[in-house]
């Protein structure tokens, strides 16, 4: 079959690979109709991610047909749609029985923290993601999801990830009504992260990025205020200004390593300087929150991540969460929003290639070129 293969950093290509077979009674084979680039997948790209090896295929946004299960199956057959989140978890373990499916202990009991991750590296379990013709989706009796007759399914691709993601970070920073929440990053996360907050009662959202078709897309599209950090010397002092000097209620993170790259990038890789207290992310999300205020983190921090200003954490009295999204538990919620028409997530994707261009489409997707949100690769 047809697979995107990593080679390398910036280096990735669609090469014939074997079919996944079951290897589990509890496997499924799909057949993968729309499968997403998310940004996620450029940190392995980028190669942030330790034991990203070479002929890994990526992708854990992703929906298709089943074409066989495995014997213990019984939820699904053959012929179903199914949109597959992209936690792998068991369902049953003391984490998954707390539905924080993505810290799932029976998937990756290697890793002491994250469950498996389609396509994630072998830190996420090692499993080989959908950006490919077929995957093989283990424990499918608990993740997939049928997709309902009334569902697209370029809104069931986003709703594997982005969607719920954006969800989770809003439903993290625990937004009471009237809140003025900052969402750091103008990716699909963040952009979901700003719709999911009005969805929450937030009474002000402001977006921050420094690419400026992403910020005039959360303008209008998710109706925020918004700020180019390029244009902001102390974004602190800033966000305070907009906010009658007390900050933020809520600070979103959906940017994570890449601020690290880039505050390195600022100091042409002093790296000494960038631990005594470069401004990432979450420098300028605890230095603009207001006092008692929420941080909610979802930007994953690799071994790039550097040090927290833990001790405003503690003298502000901030509450700090961070998780993986746990797909699976958002989906009835986000389900209901998208039928109601109240959310439309496939209103993000902005580019479709071919699984052939996958090495183009990373290219695109990762130096951002021609507006690009969100591309979707089509087996
Ligand atoms: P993306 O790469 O499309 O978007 C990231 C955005 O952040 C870009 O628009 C970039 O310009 C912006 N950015 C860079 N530095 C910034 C800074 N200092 N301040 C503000 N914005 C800045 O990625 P995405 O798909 O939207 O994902 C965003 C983050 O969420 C990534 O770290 C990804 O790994 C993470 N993620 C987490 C989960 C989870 O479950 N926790 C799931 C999916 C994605
Ligand atoms: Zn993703
Ligand atoms: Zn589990």
């Amino acid at each position: 079959m047809l697979a995107m293969q990593y080679r390398g950093p910036y280096r990735v290509r669609a090469t014939q690979k074997a079919e996944p077979r079951i290897e589990h009674p509890n496997d499924a084979i799909v057949r993968v109709l729309r499968s997403c680039i998310c940004g996620s997948d450029l940190h392995l790209y980028h190669g942030l991610v330790p034991d990203t090896r070479v002929g890994h295929t990526f992708g854990h946004e992703f929906v298709g047909v089943v074409e066989r299960v495995g014997s213990s199956v019984r939820s699904l057959q053959p012929g179903d749609h199914v949109l597959v989140p992209f936690n792998i978890f068991c369902g049953t373990c003391y984490f998954c029985q707390k539905e924080l499916f993505s810290n799932c202990h029976n998937v990756n009991p290697e890793a002491t923290a994250v469950g498996g991750i389609f396509g994630y590296s072998h830190t996420a379990g090692g499993y080989d993601g959908g950006q490919a013709e077929y995957v093989r989706v283990p424990m499918a009796d608990v993740g997939p999801m049928k997709i309902p007759a009334d569902l697209s399914l370029d809104d069931a691709v986003l709703l594997t990830d982005a969607c719920p993601t954006g969800y989770h970070a809003a439903e993290m920073g625990d937004i009471a009504e009237g809140d003025t929440v900052v969402v750091f990053g103008a990716g699909p996360v963040g952009l979901f992260a700003a719709k999911s907050a009005w969805l929450l009662g937030a009474g002000r959202v402001i977006v921050v990025d420094h690419v400026e078709y992403r910020l005039e897309f959360a303008q209008q599209w998710a109706q925020c205020e918004v700020v180019n950090f390029k244009d902001v010397k102390d974004m602190a002092e800033h966000l305070k200004g907009m906010t009658d000097w007390l900050g933020a209620d809520v600070c979103i993170d959906a940017v994570g390593a890449e601020a690290v790259g880039n505050a390195l990038q600022t100091l042409s890789g002093r790296y000494l300087k960038l631990q005594a207290g470069a401004a990432t992310v979450l420098h300028w999300a605890i230095n603009s929150a207001r006092k008692g205020g929420k941080i909610s983190v979802v930007g994953v921090y690799g071994p790039t991540g550097n040090m927290i200003p833990i001790g405003n954490v503690i003298n502000k009295g901030l509450t700090l969460r961070g998780n993986q999204a746990a797909v699976k538990r958002h989906l009835p919620r986000l389900i209901e929003h998208v039928q109601a028409g109240r959310l439309k997530p496939s209103e993000v994707i902005t580019h479709r290639f071919p699984l052939e261009e996958v090495a183009d489409a990373y290219h695109v997707f990762s130096s951002k070129l021609d507006n690009c949100i969100k591309p979707v690769l089509i087996p």
